[in-house]
């Protein structure tokens, strides 16, 4: 196969990710950044986040010289035939933040030397790549072809996700860019996994209905958890119960404090503004939305409830990302949680097994009369009030829980994660609460 030149605007969790998987693949590839700090890092092999297995893959392709970094947009732009763009887009008042997609996209087009084929991979609302399509024009005298191919990878499953995807979708409305990003791609359909070409909206709609659909499956949960909660039956037997019909299938069905981080909540209500402004009922995500703020806040009168009053008392947070196996807490129901009982006169001691640098964002490490900093899960645990679950981090399921009794100041546990049995914490003695159970 003959390599392709390409670049990746923007090393994020995606951006990063995406480049160094298209090198693993035998292409060229080039990552430029706005962010000098991050380029300088990553040229000394630093990896700005937490992602399994990504840091080996750098170094692996950053040494065959199929991956490298750069901070000059132009010589990025001139050595490549295909340029992804993967900023950021967050939400803003409701709406996803389209300045850094634009932005690159200018870059792109004043940098051109010919005919580049520009693909989209940020999360875009629907009409997007059309008016990039138009906005470009005035930059640059060359021909282009914006190509919308969203992402589905989840952090802590990136490279496995991105090199074994269920679907790659690709929306392009002419023959030779889409031919560059079959060539691309070639090496994922020859596991065996599709790609879909269609159109630019339809694929900028089928990542945002596939994120809606997740987080409509969670709060759909969650309200029946609500309900499991007052009769006295088990939301984990119902999930199952449920799973079990081919037609439903057991994935995202876990009730919990929410979903969270850096796409579901800002895709959800960008989704839910798009319907707006087209004149579309958008009652069902807004009510998802709804659902899912009142969970994030649902464990807080748990906790109260099991110790009367949080004032002066101590709890240990076990987990801080918005899920296990990254270290983002973008959006985390933790940060809420956290700031609450901080706010309600408790004393919080937490711990993440990957995300406590990035907590030092959100609650301050010198306020040691509020938060604790702990190494482990044990010393959390240490003469702590209450023990709240978090993040479900699978070195939590597997905790020593004879250990944790002895020492823990009263054994509570507020399980918002589900990840414990509460017979077996029952008969173990502690108090324990979870979700819809
Ligand atoms: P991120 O915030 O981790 O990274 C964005 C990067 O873009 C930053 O390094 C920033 O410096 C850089 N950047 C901003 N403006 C730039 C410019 N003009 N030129 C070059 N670089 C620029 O973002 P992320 O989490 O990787 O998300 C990127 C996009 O992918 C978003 O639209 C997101 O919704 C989508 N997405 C994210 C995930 C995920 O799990 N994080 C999954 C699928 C899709």
């Amino acid at each position: 196969m003959q390599a392709m030149k390409i670049s990746m605007f923007g090393t994020g969790y995606v951006g990063l990710t995406t480049a160094t998987c298209l090198a693993d693949l035998g292409n060229d590839v080039v990552c430029y950044d706005i962010d000098t700090e991050k380029i300088a890092k990553l040229k000394k092999g630093s990896v700005p986040f937490y992602e399994p297995g990504l840091k080996e893959l750098i170094e692996r392709n950053s040494r065959e010289k199929r991956l490298r970094f750069t901070t000059d947009a132009k010589e990025a732009v001139e050595n490549s035939e295909v340029i992804f763009i993967a900023v950021g887009t967050p939400d803003k008042n409701g709406r996803a933040d389209l300045t850094y997609v634009f932005n690159a996209a200018e870059t792109i087009a004043r940098c051109m030397n010919g005919y580049k084929v520009i693909v989209i991979k940020s999360t875009v609302p629907v009409t997007t790549s059309e008016k990039i399509a138009a906005h470009i024009k005035s930059f640059t005298k060359y021909e282009y072809d914006i190509v919308s191919n969203p992402e589905f990878l989840r952090e802590g499953e990136a490279i496995k996700d991105f090199m074994n995807p269920d679907r790659v979708v690709i929306g392009v409305h002419n023959g030779k860019a889409k031919e560059l990003m079959i060539k691309i791609y070639k090496g994922i359909e020859r596991v065996g996994k599709p790609i879909i070409i269609t159109d630019n909206k339809s694929a900028e709609l089928i990542k945002y209905a596939s994120n809606a659909m997740l987080a409509t499956r969670i709060s759909f949960m969650n309200q029946i958890a609500c309900l499991c909660e007052k009769v006295g039956a088990d939301i984990k037997e119902v999930a199952k119960g449920m799973g079990l019909d081919e037609r439903i299938g057991p994935r995202f069905l876990q009730a919990g404090i929410g979903y969270g981080g850096s796409c579901f909540p800002k895709d959800v209500r960008a989704l839910a503004e798009t319907l707006k402004e087209y004149g579309c009922n958008n009652e069902l995500l807004e009510s998802v939305e709804t659902i899912n703020e009142r969970q994030k806040k649902s464990l807080l009168p748990k906790i109260e409830k099991a110790l009367g009053s949080v004032k002066g008392k101590t709890i240990a947070v076990l987990g801080l990302a918005f899920k296990p196996k990254t270290d983002d807490m973008r959006d985390a129901p933790s940060i809420y949680l956290i700031t609450t009982l901080q706010q309600k006169g408790a004393k919080i001691k937490f711990f993440d097994p990957v995300a406590m640098e990035n907590a030092k964002k959100y609650f301050s490490e010198r306020d040691k009369h509020a938060y604790l900093y702990c190494k482990d899960a044990y010393e959390t645990a240490q003469d702590s009030d209450c023990l709240v679950i978090v993040t479900e981090w699978d070195e939590f399921r597997y905790l020593d829980k004879e250990r944790l009794k002895k020492i823990m100041k009263s054994p509570i546990v507020v399980d918002g994660r589900n990840i414990y049995d509460p017979q077996e914490m029952k008969e173990l003695g502690f108090t324990y609460v979870g979700v819809g159970r």
